[in-house]
């Protein structure tokens, strides 16, 4: 595919932003950007990379950034119709979600529609909805490559695979976070400063929360399980402290193939772009002689619950994964925001999980309500 032009929805969060920095190393340009409440972030970026379209979360913050940049000829939207604006640009060819949380679903599915590849980096859009979307993009014959390390890891093992029987098993890699090795009692008052020191990767908020809870690697198997069509029984997680192994696939006849490189997203997020090609990167190699021994680990979801009820809501099927997705952001709004304490997050999720309604085959319209129900049984919760 010869490179032209991307939209990134989420510009100026993590991804986003190392997806500028991938797109002017590869000297490619950006058609549409959105992001929620930055002005000031989203300013500096249009000035930088001139889009023809910047999209805010709220009208009172899309007003400000017109005024901002009415030297530039550039449109300024907002809210949901822009997200999907941005999402469906005819010239952009890949479109990067990299907005967190449920809001990244109905534009992902515009983009599908409009049969652009997928750089997904919503993590929400597989989990709550990942049969509606897989069947998508099939359906359209949109790409859908991942930009979650773990996922790309598998995708790149999968190269050159062409019959997904062959697959014994995929194991996703966690790194088991700041925290693996305590109790459930010992966590109890964890605050959010500490969660933040995560050991390898830098990340935005919600999912180094996520990582230390590990309901990030509950909400990756279930991502995995939709991206590849598999069942549970066909997903494993192994904790690598490191996070040098992106992630392995087992194939039937014993083969195992792994994914390694330095903790840098800019690698996956620049093959999201490239695929099927490979160009250079600006990332440091891997020196494997300083790496030490790489050291594997089993996962423990009795102390971190959140693993087990994201594998329980994956079996479950139906609305069960919305519902611990919208639960769970809640849980960490309320928890980023010191209204509850850390073991609450899981707590706040089972209850909504015990709580809302099941619907099992699903339509948009009853994932988003799923999530919603999730989302005020946790806000409403008194404990
Ligand atoms: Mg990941």
């Amino acid at each position: 595919m010869k490179l032209g032009t991307i939209s990134i929805l989420g510009s100026t969060g993590s991804i986003g932003r190392q997806t500028l920095s991938v797109a002017e190393h590869l000297g490619v340009s950006v058609c549409a950007l959105t992001a929620n409440e930055n002005v000031d972030r989203m300013e500096q970026q249009a000035r930088a990379f001139r889009p023809k379209l910047c999209v805010m979360g709220s009208e009172e913050a899309a007003e400000e950034l017109k005024k901002r940049l009415s030297d530039l000829p550039v449109k300024v939207m907002s809210g949901m119709e822009g997200l999907i604006a941005a999402a469906t640009m005819e010239e952009a060819q890949v479109v990067i979600t990299a907005v967190m949380g449920m809001v990244g679903l109905r534009p992902t599915l515009a983009a599908i529609a409009a049969k652009k590849r997928i750089g997904l980096a919503n993590k929400e859009t597989l989990v709550c909805a990942g049969e509606l979307v897989m069947a998508a993009a099939e359906n359209y014959g949109a790409e859908i490559v991942p930009v979650d390390s773990e996922h790309s890891a598998i995708f790149q093992c999968l190269m050159g695979c062409n019959d997904r029987r062959e697959i014994k098993r995929l194991i996703l890699t966690a790194s088991g976070g700041p925290f693996y090795g305590k109790t459930f009692a010992e966590l109890e008052g964890i605050k959010k400063e500490d969660a933040f020191r995560h050991p390898t990767w830098t990340m935005g908020q919600k999912i180094t929360i996520d990582s230390a809870t590990m309901m990030n690697k509950g909400l990756e198997v279930i991502e995995a399980m939709r991206l590849y069509h598999l069942p549970k029984a066909k997903v494993d997680v192994v904790v690598h402290p490191k996070s040098i192994i992106h992630s392995l696939v087992e194939f039937c006849d014993g083969a195992i193939m792994a994914q390694l490189g330095v903790p840098d997203m800019r690698i996956p997020i620049q093959l999201a772009l490239t695929y099927p090609n490979r160009m250079p990167s600006p990332t440091e190699p891997l020196d494997l002689l300083s790496c030490g021994p790489l050291q594997f680990l089993p996962p423990d979801d009795v102390n971190f619950p959140c693993l087990r009820y994201a594998v329980e809501a994956a079996e479950t099927g139906g609305t069960a994964c919305a519902v611990l997705s919208g639960a769970n952001e809640a849980a960490v709004d309320l928890f980023l925001r010191d209204q509850i304490g850390f073991n609450d997050i899981p707590r706040r999720v089972r209850r909504a999980m015990d709580t809302v309604p099941l619907v099992e085959s699903p339509t948009l319209e009853d994932i988003l309500e799923a999530d919603r129900q999730a989302r005020a049984c946790v806000y409403d919760s008194k404990e």
